[in-house]
């Protein structure tokens, strides 16, 4: 037998703030009326904030299901005892019918081949599954186009062993000003739909739509459920339209690590791979355990800064597979073991998801989703 060693010891780490998670829940829950249920999202590891602990949170916050992307997703929540209703928005693929039936997740479809499927395997064990099914009123990615609904309806009313829970849609510009008309032609079209959807003899007993920016700014109430994401993680930055800011919603992850080592350069020096950096004068360099095989985007290379002992301190040279590479020349007493702060804020200094998204040419979702599993998730509050 091995004994247990702990090998947590490399510093970096990402704290997630669950106080602040249930904050967030809770400044979308006051947003809605009593009687619109929250499906909390919480896809790619809850965009890489830890799917079980989250869920958990939201759970106990009052979320009443959770929506994931794939299979794989639905199970690690149900084998940590996770009884909520489950949603898989990427739908069933061939094979799969069998785990989403002994699971209990519920599945979108989008085409009458996943419907006849699911349907067969309902009809072995001798039940009935519910479904939802979901409507391209704009997006252009998946979904039933409009004019393709009567035909699909007339073969999902042959599925005897499919219940039609719930209908939805998804916005594609919800997250800004300019695309406030299309969102309403979209709310439009997905009414339609609906009446399509009620004269064809079906009764789904949730409609839902919103994402966390519509949630947050489309007044108009869209169904009984809606399905925020970004918002619960408080990635609003770049996600709310310009004109209604609410920057009451907090990012509740943490990106820390300490310094490894500490080294004195002259004037100069260059400093990593392929010496994008030169030292301009007698520099005190310090080495951080992380790389962009942990998340950190290479991209920011000679681009960012990091907050140590309350004073930014820039990185400097090409960020590696394992290492960064800081200056700390201005920094009081640097040395080995100093807690060092890539993400996230301390009383005075603040570098958010968002800073670092917007250098690194891309939004905050990539940035957490993006923190690999090397990075231990630690939870506090
Ligand atoms: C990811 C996703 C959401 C959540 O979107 P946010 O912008 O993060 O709130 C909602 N619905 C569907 C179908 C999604 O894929």
């Amino acid at each position: 037998m091995k004994p247990p060693f702990d090998t947590t010891h490399r510093p970096t780490k990402a704290e997630i703030d669950l106080k602040a998670l249930r904050n967030n829940f809770g400044k979308i829950r006051n947003r809605l009326s009593p009687k619109t249920q929250i499906m909390a999202i919480v896809k790619a590891d809850a965009y890489g904030h830890g799917a079980v602990r989250c869920s958990k949170e939201f759970a106990n916050a009052g979320a009443d299901s959770f929506g994931v992307a794939t299979l794989e997703e639905a199970i690690e929540l149900r084998d940590n005892n996770i009884d909520l209703p489950i949603l898989c928005l990427g739908g069933v693929w061939p094979g799969q019918e069998d785990a989403f039936l002994f699971y209990g997740i519920t599945p979108v479809i989008c085409d009458l081949d996943q419907a006849t499927r699911l349907n067969s395997a309902a009809k072995v064990k001798g039940i009935t599954v519910p479904v939802h099914i979901k409507i391209d009123s704009g997006m252009g990615r998946i979904g039933i186009l409009p004019n393709e609904l009567i035909i699909f309806f007339e073969g999902l009313r042959r599925c005897k062993n499919l219940e039609l829970e719930g209908v939805m849609t998804h916005f594609a510009a919800a997250d800004s000003d300019e695309g406030k008309e299309f969102t309403v032609g979209q709310v439009k079209k997905f009414d339609e739909c609906l009446a399509t959807v009620y004269a064809s003899g079906f009764t789904p007993a949730f409609i839902h739509a919103k994402n966390s920016p519509a949630s947050l700014t489309f007044v108009k109430e869209v169904g009984n459920m809606v399905r925020p994401g970004g918002a619960l993680y408080g990635l609003t930055d770049d996600m709310l339209p310009e004109s209604s800011k609410l920057n009451s919603f907090k990012p509740i992850l943490t990106l820390k690590t300490n310094i490894a080592y500490v080294k004195k350069i002259p004037a100069g020096s260059p400093v990593g791979y392929a010496r994008t950096y030169y030292t301009k004068r007698d520099s005190l360099i310090a080495a951080l355990p992380i790389g962009y095989s942990d998340g950190y985007p290479r991209s920011l290379s000679n681009k960012t800064n990091v907050i140590i002992n309350s004073e930014y301190a820039p990185v400097i040279g090409r960020i590696s597979m394992d290492w960064t590479l800081i200056d700390v020349t201005d920094i009081e007493n640097p040395e080995t073991g100093n807690e060092v702060i890539l993400i996230g804020n301390d009383s005075e200094k603040s570098i958010s998801v968002f800073d670092i998204s917007s250098i690194a040419k891309t939004i905050s979702y990539e940035i957490t989703c993006g923190f690999t599993k090397r990075i231990p998730r630690v939870y506090i509050n």
